[in-house]
């Protein structure tokens, strides 16, 4: 069994720091519940690196809500079930739908700056969207602006302690109930910072894999904290891979939006040849999962690491105006979009899973609170709608801070703590191990999957856990402890769901099995999985 806690601890003997509401992170989740969350509270946010450093600051495309007079909630209520392949909870759709205009209004009044094209905010359509409704800003950077208003606006707020480098461990919890976080300071040395609730915002887990569009910092933390603490853990199996990364020696899988296919671009494989016409009637704008997939097969058959993504046809300005971004960082790299096909190939992009929580955003465990990537509120279901992530969590970081709001005080017991066996650390370098279990992840657990492969990964994982039992104290090393269990959680779900649906394809059951899948799986460290079923009809 994954052990409750990575160190050991007495709580009587650390020192405390008491606040109202303790903020796990700095990406859109945090810094907006934060904010909101400080007009009547004291609030701490704890993020392991900068504010600069989190999947928000990457997020291209924009952000989805219904705004405009010819779209409404009924047609994104339906594109997100769509997209969700069966799996979603509709109530969650619901209020992201119907709250999340009023969600974008709070995120404007906090200084976020959308782009306007003829005195309105200007809206422009992704796959599978049916209507326009996504706001961005500076063409494709909206999560760059949406980090710089957010975090200029708590930085300077009375009721905002900002923690930048600091690393939380665990949640301290007894009897189902969390009481707080215990935090490695920058310093090395370990906190107790207690709250009346705790807010998980830690994002994703892209570094599960290889390749990803994701930073450093998308270790799958929260997960894994939260697991260990005793909370549900949902959808694991459900990994988005964005079918367009940059693929090219010496750079970091920068994502190409889909956007750019949208305003025209096509794919090429090596010999230069249009391919997507042999596998979806949409074209380049199929589903991502099975453009990702293609592109795969296409690469297999041309024995090459990537393909080709070309928009050389469309007029120069044009791409330059809405691409500034994109451009910029592929010329960065002697690549230039108007005049050169761009080489790319699939990576990891979207955890759909996370967190099991309910409407308000609460855990299965008290006071313990999960927001944004991290969560599984279940709107996305088996797959998520294209910028529907930034829109969840200012919906649903609004609906926490309501929650939290009726909390009073906890009674903390003194008597809690941590005291196991350890051995000493082992002499692998942690960054040798990080990259195995990437590889492992990719190869075994990545966009299609087999049972014979998914039972091989899970062994070489499994071959992994006495890393747990050592003694742990560098953030790397929690990191990678983790992942472990985050890739663990991902390969025993991937196993046990025999059929394919959304970010979940398996090779050995292509096809969608309503009659036996209709359903989550829910994972819980002490009582194993229990299977949740789903009411209503689904798309
Ligand atoms: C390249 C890219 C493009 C995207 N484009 C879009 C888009 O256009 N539209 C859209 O809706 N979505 C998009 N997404 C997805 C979206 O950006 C994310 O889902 C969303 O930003 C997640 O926000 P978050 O606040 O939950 O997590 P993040 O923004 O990832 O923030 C996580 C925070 O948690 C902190 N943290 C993690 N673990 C710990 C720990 N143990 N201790 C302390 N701090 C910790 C991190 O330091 C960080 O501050 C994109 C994602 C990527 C990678």
């Amino acid at each position: 069994m994954i052990p409750r806690y990575l160190v050991d601890f007495q709580l009587a003997d650390l020192p405390r720091i008491e606040k109202d509401v303790i903020i796990v992170g700095a990406g859109i989740a945090g810094l907006f519940t934060a904010i909101k969350a400080a007009e009547t509270s004291k609030v701490i946010m704890i993020t392991k690196k900068s504010m600069l450093d989190s999947n928000t600051r990457h997020a291209q495309g924009g952000i989805a809500a219904v705004i405009s007079d010819e779209d409404s909630f009924a047609f994104h209520r339906q594109d997100t079930l769509i997209a969700g392949a069966g799996l979603c909870t509709p109530e969650a759709v619901d209020a992201l739908v119907q709250e999340g205009p009023d969600g974008v209004r709070d995120l404007i009044a906090m200084g976020t700056q959308f782009d306007i094209e003829n005195g309105a905010y200007a809206l422009t359509k992704e796959g599978a969207h049916s209507h326009r409704r996504i706001l961005h800003a500076n063409g494709d950077a909206t999560g760059a602006e949406i980090v710089r208003a957010l975090s200029e606006k708590a930085a300077a707020h009375p009721n905002i302690e900002i923690w930048n480098d600091h690393f939380v461990i665990d949640l301290i919890t007894a009897n189902n109930e969390c009481f707080g976080a215990l935090v490695q300071k920058s310093d090395g040395h370990r906190v107790f910072v207690s709250g009346k609730a705790t807010v998980l915002c830690t994002g994703g887990a892209g570094q599960l894999f290889r390749y990803t569009t994701n930073p450093d910092v998308a270790t799958g933390d929260g997960v894994a904290i939260a697991y260990r603490a005793g909370a549900y853990v949902r959808d694991m199996e459900f990994i988005q891979f964005h079918p367009t990364s940059l693929c090219y020696p010496g750079a970091p899988r920068f994502l190409i939006s889909e956007a750019v296919r949208g305003e025209g671009a096509v794919l090429r494989n090596m010999k230069g040849e249009r391919f997507m016409s042999q596998y979806h009637p949409q074209l380049e704008l199929a589903p991502r999962d099975v453009v990702a997939r293609a592109i795969v097969s296409e690469m297999e058959q041309t024995k090459s690491t990537f393909v080709y993504l070309d928009i050389t046809h469309e007029p120069a300005e044009l791409i330059k105006h809405r691409f500034p971004t994109i451009y910029e960082y592929c010329l960065s790299y002697g690549l230039d979009m108007t005049t050169d096909w761009i080489p790319v190939a699939p990576a990891a992009h979207y955890m759909m899973g996370g967190v099991k929580t309910g409407l308000q955003g609460e855990t299965s465990v008290g006071r313990l609170f999960a927001c944004g990537e991290v969560s599984s509120t279940g709107v996305h279901g088996a797959n998520r709608l294209a910028s529907n992530s930034l829109s969840e969590a200012i919906v649903f970081g609004r609906r926490i801070v309501e929650a939290i709001e009726q909390l009073s005080s906890p009674v903390i017991p003194e008597d809690i703590g941590c005291d196991r066996h350890r051995t000493n650390s082992s002499n692998t370098a942690v960054v040798e191990r990080r990259l195995k279990l990437q590889k492992i992840m990719l190869r075994h657990a990545g966009l299609r999957r087999s049972m014979t492969g998914l039972t091989k990964g899970y062994e070489e994982l499994q071959r992994q856990l006495p890393v747990l039992d050592t003694h742990l104290s560098k953030r790397e090393e929690y990191e990678f402890a983790n992942l472990l269990v985050c890739a663990l959680l991902t390969t025993q779900a991937a196993m046990e769901r025999s059929e394919s649906r959304g970010g979940h394809y398996r090779e050995d059951f292509p096809e969608r099995d309503d009659l036996v899948w209709r359903k989550h799986m829910d994972w819980h460290r002490e009582t194993g999985m229990v299977e949740e079923s789903i009411d209503g009809i689904g798309v």
